[in-house]
């Protein structure tokens, strides 16, 4: 399996730190507002990766945290007269409904940065007592960038090159050794979340959030560390210095970054304001289209958003549900079960479509060419399987493509429906297990009916729910 490496620019094999295990770290959104579909770009592409390392026989044990201490979550919290805890908890749980619309698995462990203060302060503290940082007069903790030798390595820039840049920026009321230095720790503001430190009741910077939650879940040294290209520069290389220069062994061994969704080929992003939420493109399409559209290129290209590549994006899926739903029928029309000898040797010709799905997986994760693979398959099928089929035959070949569409993480088949008095029913349960304050009960119900694509909402009246 190749993986472009962002720190060598390069594909190299991917070989683990440890044998048949994936350790990986995802830095996720900060929670301040519904996610955009640029957002969802990386939770869609490494979900797929790590799809495809379990079909693969890895166990993967996938980290992506929740920055949910941050300006702008502070600023919508006073803008709305709440506290920034209630802005954070609920787009996150607006972030988990998309996600599971997404069918973006959740992750083995999903961080908040609110919940590891404590390993912060340990980290800054090793980083003082190491030299690689320095408290100043009112609190505030940086880092000291020139003393980290490898600063630069994964951004490829180079560090007198950015100091140049700095100097022409002008900064007032600082207490920095270097302009370059940045900061780990900084004293609260009036009407801030604050947390007790040695240096100033503040909150931490947001690049240690990552190290030191990457650290506590996966360990000083991991396989893959992720995320969107811009996060290469600073937050990555950042990232870096602090986990090397705390622990002292090699931070991530590979370093992967999704290329940007644009809109009207500019970059989509929140301050400028060019573009969709997630929920907006959840009016029009099945957000399986959605997930199909951004698997339809190449993971580092850039990919620019229009209703006409979505439009054929939809029409691509249809035509993979309808040869599956046409196996289905097949399936349970079929007059016997046994294959014949005909149906066994085009099984094994039809194992080439797995081999070029596969081979293009291995080539740094290229779902472009893998869609492909399965297009050529449906069209075998399309051509092969009939009402005189054998059922086994027809088994096998939508088996071959489910195994494909679920590495990519598409959901192809019809959903069986719940009828209207088993979700009441289950509601029922639900509201029964709360009473005997079974929560985890309660909430296995809620994401049961979730995956069945039943939305629950609490309300003074009662439970409401709708489908999704
Ligand atoms: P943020 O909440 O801005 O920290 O972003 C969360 C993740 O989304 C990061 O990995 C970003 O790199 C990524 N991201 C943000 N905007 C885009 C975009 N337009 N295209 C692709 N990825 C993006
Ligand atoms: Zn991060």
């Amino acid at each position: 399996m190749k993986i472009f490496n962002t720190l060598s620019r390069s594909k190299e094999e991917f070989k683990p730190l440890e044998e048949n295990k994936v350790r990986m770290y995802v830095c996720g959104p900060t929670v301040y507002n519904l996610i955009h579909i640029g957002n969802a770009r990386p939770m869609i592409v490494f979900d797929t990766v790590r799809r495809y390392m379990e079909y693969k026989g890895y166990e993967v044990n996938y980290v992506s945290n929740f920055t949910d201490v941050d300006d702008k979550i502070i600023k919508k919290a006073n803008e709305e007269g709440v506290t920034s805890e209630e802005i954070s908890k609920r787009y996150i749980k607006e972030c988990k409904q998309d996600m599971a619309d997404l069918n973006v698995r959740p992750a083995t462990t999903h961080p908040l940065a609110t919940e590891e203060i404590g390993g912060m302060i340990d980290m800054i503290s090793t980083l003082i007592e190491k030299g690689y940082a320095y408290a100043v007069e009112d609190g505030t903790v940086y880092y000291r960038t020139r003393k980290f030798k490898d600063y630069g390595k994964l951004s490829h820039k180079n560090i007198d090159d950015l100091e140049a840049g700095h100097r022409n920026i002008n900064v007032t009321g600082d207490l920095k050794e270097d302009p370059l230095d940045f900061v780990l720790w900084k004293p609260k503001k009036e009407g801030e979340p604050y947390w007790t430190s040695p240096w100033s009741d503040g909150r931490p910077g947001w690049h240690i959030e990552c190290s030191v939650m990457s650290k506590k879940y996966l360990g000083d040294e991991i396989d893959i560390h992720a995320g969107g290209e811009d996060l290469i520069f600073p937050h990555h290389e950042n990232e870096i210095a602090q986990s090397e220069a705390a622990n002292g062994v090699e931070f991530s061994k590979y370093w992967m970054h999704n290329g940007f969704l644009k809109i009207d080929n500019e970059k989509m992003s929140k301050s400028a304001g060019n573009f969709f939420t997630v929920r907006d493109i959840k009016e029009k399409y099945d957000l399986q289209v959605l997930r199909f559209f951004m698997l339809s290129a190449h993971y580092r290209s850039p990919l620019n958003f229009s209703d006409e590549l979505m439009e054929s994006a939809k029409n691509g899926l249809e035509r993979i549900k309808n040869s599956v739903g046409q196996l289905s029928f097949y399936e349970s029309n079929a007059k016997f079960d046994e294959l014949t000898e005909d149906e066994k040797a085009s099984l094994s010709e039809a194992k080439k479509y797995i081999e070029k799905f596969e081979s293009a997986m291995e080539d740094d994760f290229n779902t472009a060419d893998a869609i492909s693979a399965v297009f050529e398959l449906v069209k075998y099928v399309n051509q092969k399987a009939s009402e005189e089929s054998s059922k086994n035959y027809v088994l096998e070949l939508k088996k071959e493509i489910l195994t494909m569409t679920d590495i990519l993480g598409l959901l192809v088949e019809t959903k069986e429906e719940l009828l209207d008095g088993d979700i009441e029913a289950l509601i029922e349960e639900r509201q029964a297990a709360r009473k005997e304050k079974n929560f985890k009960r309660a909430d296995e119900i809620r994401d049961e009916l979730l995956e069945k694509g039943i939305v629950l909402e609490d309300t003074r009246e009662g439970v409401k729910w709708k489908r999704a």
